[in-house]
């Protein structure tokens, strides 16, 4: 059993100073935080509640884009009208999240701060070593089963997977994480986790994310969320793509193409080489097929996750083929 104090807050203000005090946390639907305090990863001492907050759970979307509160609840975005219209991959990448009452219980800014899966992180008990938890410690999965890991963006101290789908989507898309008084592009709030895997986010002692904006385009428009698990539902990701395009006047070339990768990479990844290589293209089979490749450029395999190189592609391919055939 332990100790901490709760304190709910009423103000943004509040909350911030709060944060800002050592061994503090924030809480918004605690679907991931009390599990991670249960499982003796997290103990936080102060558990400063957000939930009662005004004002920071809004979606809205007008000819910028869109707009949503960190305090919004996944299910409510999933199935908002206008993000459903305008950004389908966000809307279906929530769908396909956790289940139907996590969806309701958890919030944006939370789901964008869930950490990794890594069975050898989350058993503080069994496994000692985990770079992430203890900084040093090493890494008991480069070794152990590492199935569920990542093959992009890895280093010699964490291979974690970062888990989420939205965030995939949101890479795509240019989202930009709003922290109250500063902005940061979603690509870097994210960090790679090189020689310090305990470091995830670009967020400092105090920051609260208060909302997500997505800028408008006619490519998040015609997006889609493929999403490849082990089974169904309520499973994580084993290689997904939130991926949107926009063509040509021909109706054929592909203008724009945006692509965000989940469940291979240590944070939501952005395809790059694979839009370069198809921005201009036509959309052929073939053309997809090869370019689809260019999505795992650089990955390295540990043993057990070597089947998502082979996966990843045909995933990304899958994904733009059926966004094309929406574009
Ligand atoms: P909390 O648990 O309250 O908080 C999570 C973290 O974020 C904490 O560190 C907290 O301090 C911090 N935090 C929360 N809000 C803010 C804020 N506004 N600003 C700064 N810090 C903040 N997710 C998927 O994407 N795909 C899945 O398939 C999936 N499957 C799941 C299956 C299970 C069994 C479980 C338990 C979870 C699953 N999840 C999945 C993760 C789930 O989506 C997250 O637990 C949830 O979104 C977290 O949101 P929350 O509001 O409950 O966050
Ligand atoms: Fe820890 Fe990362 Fe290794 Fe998992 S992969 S045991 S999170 S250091």
């Amino acid at each position: 059993m332990r100790d901490f104090s709760y304190l709910r807050a009423n103000s943004f203000e509040e909350a911030s100073s709060a944060a800002a005090m050592p061994a503090t946390m924030l809480l918004a639907g605690g679907t991931t935080l009390i599990d991670l305090a249960k499982c003796g990863v997290t103990n936080p001492e102060r558990l400063v509640d957000i939930t009662h907050l005004d004002g920071f759970d809004a979606v809205r979307v007008d000819a910028e884009g869109a707009s949503i509160g960190a305090l919004a609840k996944m299910s409510r975005v999933a199935a908002d009208p206008s993000i459903l219209e305008n950004f389908p991959a966000v809307s279906e990448a929530l769908w396909q999240a956790a289940s139907a009452q996590i969806r309701n219980m958890a919030t944006i800014g939370g789901n964008l701060l869930q950490r990794t899966r890594c069975a050898y992180f989350r058993d503080p008990a069994s496994f000692p070593a985990c770079n992430k938890r203890v900084l040093g410690s090493g890494c008991s999965a480069m070794e152990g089963v590492n199935r569920g890991h990542a093959v992009l963006g890895t280093s010699e101290a964490c291979i974690a997977t970062y888990p989420g789908d939205l965030a995939a989507a949101l890479v795509a898309f240019d989202a930009i994480v709003h922290l109250g008084g500063r902005k940061v592009a979603i690509d870097d709030f994210f960090l790679l986790p090189g020689a310090t895997p305990h470091q995830e986010h670009a967020m400092q002692p105090g920051e609260m994310i208060t909302a997500i904006t997505i800028p408008a385009s006619v490519a998040a428009r015609h997006s889609t969320y493929l999403k490849v698990r082990d089974r169904q539902s309520y499973e994580f990701a084993a290689a997904s793509a939130a991926v949107g395009i926009e063509l040509e006047m021909d109706r054929e070339t592909i203008r724009d193409i945006r692509i965000g990768l989940g469940g291979v990479a240590t944070k939501p990844w952005r395809a790059r080489a694979v839009e370069d290589a198809l921005r201009g293209k036509v959309l052929e089979p073939d053309i997809v097929k090869s370019a689809s490749r260019f999505a795992v450029e650089g990955a390295i395999a540990q043993g057990g996750n070597r089947y998502k190189i082979e996966l990843a592609p045909r995933v990304v391919e899958r994904a733009i083929l059926k966004s094309g055939a929406l574009a």
